[in-house]
């Protein structure tokens, strides 16, 4: 092909009058000139058109295979979402509802209302009060609690959760004063009680989300840190990151920290519990009353869409063993490693590749040294670019110069799909 035989730009975009077809067209007339220009074959440029057209018309945001075995991906859009919360979405979303309509009273009602009552009956909270996410809930309570006052928090626990969210700078955006206690490595309630003055507002435990300090360590068990707290009249806020509501591993649940007397307890709606983005935190009324009250609360509200999935991820945990069939990161977690492996295996028999041990994560910040034994289909390295390039894009982990497709954290029904994408990838 020589410059002279391009198509025009409406020749190419068939004299459309829409804006991306006639970008579409200009970009791959414009690449097809530099290719000609370089001695290169631009190729058919009416498919390079519609591909080009596609991929811009396609939605930025979008829907994609996880074969990282990482099951709470935070850069993945962390829990996938239950069918039952899926459909309280949709049936509160598409019309009208009571979001804060008190239909009894016939008045204006709380959105905080629909689901303080739920996790009363599933951790014996007081009340409760959910907000944007777990980084918002801790902002809220320290603001509320704590501005211009003390908060006592142990070395050990000035953690940085990921992508610079750190804690001693949430706690001074409050409004309120770090006090550090003990060292990294030990803390001792003793600590606390040493600490606690007049102008002590506080006591924050912070999940080791991420991490772990091994060797010579101490940190004491809540309870003591509760009757350090409780002897100066100091309410307790246990933030638990992730915050389990049934026993997994050896996460701390939300009920057992109430019941070993934190006053406040605070958690992350996707993360173990794998319902949508929110923060929760859950205790005493009278302070919670306090956070409702507080201005950040209307800043850091929690929507609708989120506040359906989180009432309908609830509902299911009413049966425990429905909240562990229906409630994908807990299937993921508990499911057994030879169904993995089958899926591995089936995997591997349509793609040409090879089943591989591996090792699953939680992810999201819990139980950062759990392994889960998992199976991959292992494929050539040359196709992790291509299967991100794909619609749907499937994203696996390269290791040893292969590409392991983790099977823990990919569906029975999305094998096909995954099969599908590495034989259209094979063939570019
Ligand atoms: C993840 C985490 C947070 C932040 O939660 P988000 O819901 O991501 O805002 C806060 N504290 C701890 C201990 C965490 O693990």
């Amino acid at each position: 092909m020589e410059l002279r035989d391009l198509p025009s730009v409406d020749e190419l975009a068939r004299v459309s009058s829409d804006p991306l077809a006639v970008a579409a067209a200009r970009s791959v007339i414009d690449r097809a000139r530099e290719q000609i220009r370089a001695g290169r074959d631009p190729g058919d440029l009416g498919a390079a058109f519609a591909s080009e057209l596609a991929s811009a018309r396609r939605p930025a945001f979008r829907r994609v295979l996880n074969a990282t075995g990482v099951i709470v991906h935070t850069n993945l859009g962390r829990a996938p979402l239950a069918a039952a919360a899926l459909d309280r979405i949709a049936e509160t979303a598409r019309g009208y509802s009571n979001l804060e309509y008190d239909l009894a009273a016939g008045e204006r009602g709380s959105r905080q209302d629909h689901v303080a009552g739920i996790f009363g009956r599933l951790t014996d909270a007081e009340s409760a009060i959910v907000v944007n996410n777990n980084a918002g809930a801790m902002l809220l309570a320290l603001a509320a609690l704590a501005e211009g006052r003390e908060v006592l928090v142990s070395r050990g626990e000035l953690i940085e959760i990921g992508d610079g969210f750190r804690i001693p700078d949430v706690l001074a955006r409050s409004g309120a004063t770090l006090v550090e206690v003990g060292t990294t490595n030990r803390t001792r309630a003793a600590d606390y009680e040493q600490s606690a003055r007049p102008e002590t507002a506080l006591v924050l435990r912070v999940h080791q989300s991420n991490f772990r300090v091994v060797g010579f360590t101490e940190l004491p068990p809540l309870e003591e840190v509760v009757a350090a707290a409780r002897a100066h009249d100091i309410p307790l806020l246990d933030d638990l990151g992730s915050g389990a509501l049934l026993d997994v591993f050896d996460e701390p649940t939300v009920r057992a920290s109430l019941a070993a007397g934190a006053d406040l307890v605070c958690f992350s709606g996707d993360k173990l519990l794998g319902g949508p983005q929110a923060g929760i935190v859950a205790g005493r009324a009278d302070l919670v009353e306090k956070l409702r009250r507080h201005p950040l609360h209307r800043a850091l509200r929690i929507d609708k869409l989120s506040l359906a999935a989180l009432e309908g991820t609830l509902q299911l945990y009413l049966d425990p063993a429905r909240a562990m069939r229906e409630i994908p990161v807990l299937r993921m977690m508990h499911a057994d490693a030879a169904s993995v492996r089958a899926r591995a295996a089936r995997l591997a028999a349509a793609t040409g590749g090879e089943v591989e041990e591996t090792v699953s994560r939680v992810g999201g910040g819990a139980l950062p040294l759990a392994e889960l034994p998992s199976f991959a289909c292992a494929i050539e390295e040359s196709l992790a670019g291509p299967l991100r390039a794909h619609d749907p894009p499937v994203v696996g982990i390269v290791r040893d110069g292969r590409l392991l497709l983790d099977c823990r954290t990919l569906a029975d029904d999305e094998l096909d799909e995954v099969a599908a994408a590495v034989s259209e990838a094979r063939c570019h």
